[in-house]
């Protein structure tokens, strides 16, 4: 088990280098609006149990981001540190819940408007798999922000427009990772993490 070997000043950095691109943007989209929606709540919560939040941990960095936001400490305690425990399994029906695979957040309904980022419907940031569900010139746009090459994004497009969007995410490893082949096959969003800090610390 992962349990307790991150340190939650380490997300931010992490986010960046090592989280698909569906967990950056949820982190991101947190980080600016301070609440997410249940959806994206649960998707992102699930994702950094498995990279090995603890429960404590998981209160604490939910708590620190709502606060900053509309929720204050009171309706936290009351509200989302419920939902929190029970999805490490500790209210309710006792269920340990386990993270999403790639194709349960693919085969989900696209997102509705609004429906991560609660308070202010400021930013366009897609929840779920960003290429399945993303408008593929938003999605040019944000891996040209993070600075992938044309050639590179040309590709990533083409297997999004064959609807491979596994395999799109797999690319978008290689490139951020300047690798020529991953090596493994993509199915899930903590493989992608696990992968990712196995070739960044070997
Ligand atoms: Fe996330 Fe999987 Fe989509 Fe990659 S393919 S962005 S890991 S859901």
């Amino acid at each position: 088990k992962n349990t307790g070997k991150i340190s939650l000043d380490q997300i931010d950095a992490l986010s960046v280098k090592s989280f698909p691109l569906c967990m950056r943007q949820l982190h991101r989209a947190l980080r600016d609006s301070h609440h997410l929606r249940h959806g994206g709540r649960m998707q992102y919560g699930l994702f950094l149990k498995g990279i090995g939040l603890t429960l404590e941990q998981a209160l604490e960095f939910w708590k620190k981001e709502f606060i900053r936001g509309k929720v204050d400490a009171d309706k936290f305690d009351k509200g989302y540190a419920y939902s929190i425990r029970h999805s490490y399994g500790k209210e309710g029906k006792r269920t340990d819940y386990t993270p999403y695979s790639c194709m349960k957040i693919i085969m989900s309904n696209p997102p509705s408007q609004g429906d991560y980022h609660g308070v202010k419907c400021t930013n366009t940031v897609i929840v779920r798999c960003p290429f399945r569900h993303s408008d593929p010139e938003l999605l040019k746009q944000k891996l040209q922000s993070y600075k992938i090459s044309p050639s590179g994004i040309t590709q990533v497009l083409e297997l999004v427009k064959g609807m491979h969007y596994q395999l799109a995410c797999q690319k978008y490893f290689e490139l951020t990772h300047d690798v020529d082949d991953i090596g493994f096959s993509l199915n899930h969003p903590n493989q992608y993490f696990t992968e990712s800090q196995k070739l960044l610390s070997g």
